[in-house]
């Protein structure tokens, strides 16, 4: 005769025994933007760059818009978790008005990790599309262009790409002016021509964008398929420009800090193991711990060894679950809603329709919870390091008290919606002596690089007259 079952319940206290590192006390936190602020210094500085994780990379880009720009531009915006096209056309009638129309293309999954003509040539095709489709193609139009991935600058027109990261592969690009094989492919059609005027990363192009209509804005962010920052420094601590007046934008490139060992007080199995199985193991390690292409994945292997535990799912598992990918991002958000807003429902919903396993209300409960750690300690450490950039220029500006505004864009920070307010509430307890507003902007990244070219023509016609 059977006896009674143990069965162990997945209740609360077992979920935060699990994931208890991940639950990181704002001492840690402050720990964290202290480094990140000596990485910061570090980096700039001539002699120590090369013992920085962070790239702290010159843009070339001095000042922010300042309303007197006006034409017909085009966008690219490639490596984020959309490959768009857009025209901007920023007119002045009295007051400025932007006008935009895009189009979202196809960037097949065999061009990632193709070669380069493969992926130069697919961009020039899209190109052509956009252009026949808005009959606009008998124009030399300047175009800005979004690259989202570290990149040297020595002029705003050319850019080496230092390395692939988030689902980029492509042979035959680091080391290159990705300006240049943009042209060429674009010569190789020969049925039209464009003017390249600017290559942007996503978070100059988000700070831009935003700046236009806020001119405090003098921080860009994303929290997206990967994860960045970058901000307006004094020229005079940027070592690797000349000049002492002004500033100039300095992209971050802050995923990849904890490449040199220093966040492995606060990587987690789980952590170790997404970074194990992508394809660029020992790179990115901040970014694998936060952006929306580690974060589903970080779930579902928790879920995956609570559940060989016996812990969850009546210690079921179905193919679903045991496969890499299968847990996106869009569903640690769509989980992490309060139980109020349906969270348990949705998790119901995605467990079974999506996942096939069978899951009860304690599982639910379960499996929200742990959606709500994982995208907690995201936003925890976004914070941390934004943090330490505002302290940062609050020191640039020896100033007692700072009032600043941040551009953000990027899906997981904009669908999302207790993320912002987790992030800016321990942002506030880390920095009590700064005020922050967070600017939002439709499709800030790509406009933004049309907005850089805006200027740029703007001072190249104010030279001119
Ligand atoms: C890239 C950055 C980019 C960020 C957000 C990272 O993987 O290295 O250049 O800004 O993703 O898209
Ligand atoms: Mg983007």
């Amino acid at each position: 005769m059977a006896g009674p079952r143990f069965e162990p319940r997945p209740d609360s206290f077992e979920v935060e025994r699990y994931l208890y590192e991940m639950k990181i006390p704002d001492e840690t936190l402050r720990g964290l933007m202290e480094r990140v602020k000596g990485e910061i210094e570090l980096g700039l500085a001539r002699d120590t760059r090369g013992r920085s994780s962070l790239r702290m990379l010159p843009t070339f880009v001095r000042s922010t818009p300042d309303g007197s720009e006006k034409g017909e531009f085009l966008a690219l915006d490639l490596g984020g978790s959309t490959f768009r096209i857009m025209r901007v056309t920023v007119a002045q009638e009295g007051s400025t008005q932007i006008r935009m129309e895009d189009r979202v293309y196809n960037m097949p999954e065999a061009v990632l990790t193709g070669i380069a003509s493969q992926l130069f040539d697919h961009v020039a095709e899209c190109l052509a599309d956009f252009m026949d489709q808005l009959k606009i193609k008998e124009k030399k139009l300047p175009l800005g262009f979004t690259f989202s991935f570290p990149c040297e600058h020595n002029k705003m027109d050319e850019s080496i790409l230092l390395r692939w990261s988030k689902r980029y592969n492509v042979e035959d690009v680091v080391g290159e002016n990705v300006v240049q094989l943009l042209r060429d492919a674009i010569e190789r059609r020969g049925d039209y021509d464009i003017d390249v005027v600017a290559v942007v990363n996503d978070t100059v192009g988000t700070m831009m964008t935003c700046g236009y209509d806020d001119h405090r804005c003098e921080i860009g962010l994303i929290v997206g398929t990967g994860t960045n920052a970058c901000y307006m420094e004094d020229l005079r601590n940027i070592d690797l420009v000349e000049g002492d007046e002004g500033r100039m934008c300095i992209n971050m490139e802050w995923g990849a800090l904890g490449e040199d060992g220093s966040l492995d007080d606060l990587r987690t199995e789980f952590d170790i193991e997404v970074d194990q199985s992508s394809i660029n193991p020992g790179q990115q390690l901040f970014e694998k711990m936060i952006s929306g292409m580690y974060i589903g994945e970080i779930v579902r292997l928790v879920l995956v060894k609570m559940t060989n535990q016996g812990l969850l799912f009546d210690g079921k598992l179905s193919p679903e679950l045991l496969t890499r990918g299968k847990f996106p991002a869009k569903f640690v958000y769509a989980i992490d809603v309060s139980s109020k807003n349906g969270g348990c429902q949705k998790a119901h919903e995605i467990l079974t329709e999506e996942l096939g396993v069978h899951a009860t209300n304690d599982d639910c409960a379960a499996v929200q919870r742990i959606c709500n750690i994982v995208s907690g300690r995201s936003a925890h450490l976004v914070a941390a390091a934004l943090g330490a950039i505002i302290t940062r220029l609050r020191e640039n500006r020896a100033a007692k008290k700072i009032q600043t505004a941040i551009g953000v864009d990027g899906t997981v920070y904009k669908s999302h919606q207790l993320y912002s307010r987790r992030l800016q509430r321990v942002l506030r307890r880390l920095v009590p002596e700064s005020r922050v507003h967070f600017l939002l902007s439709e499709c800030g990244s790509s406009k933004g690089s049309a907005m850089v070219t805006a200027v740029a023509r703007r001072r190249v016609e104010q030279r001119h007259v």
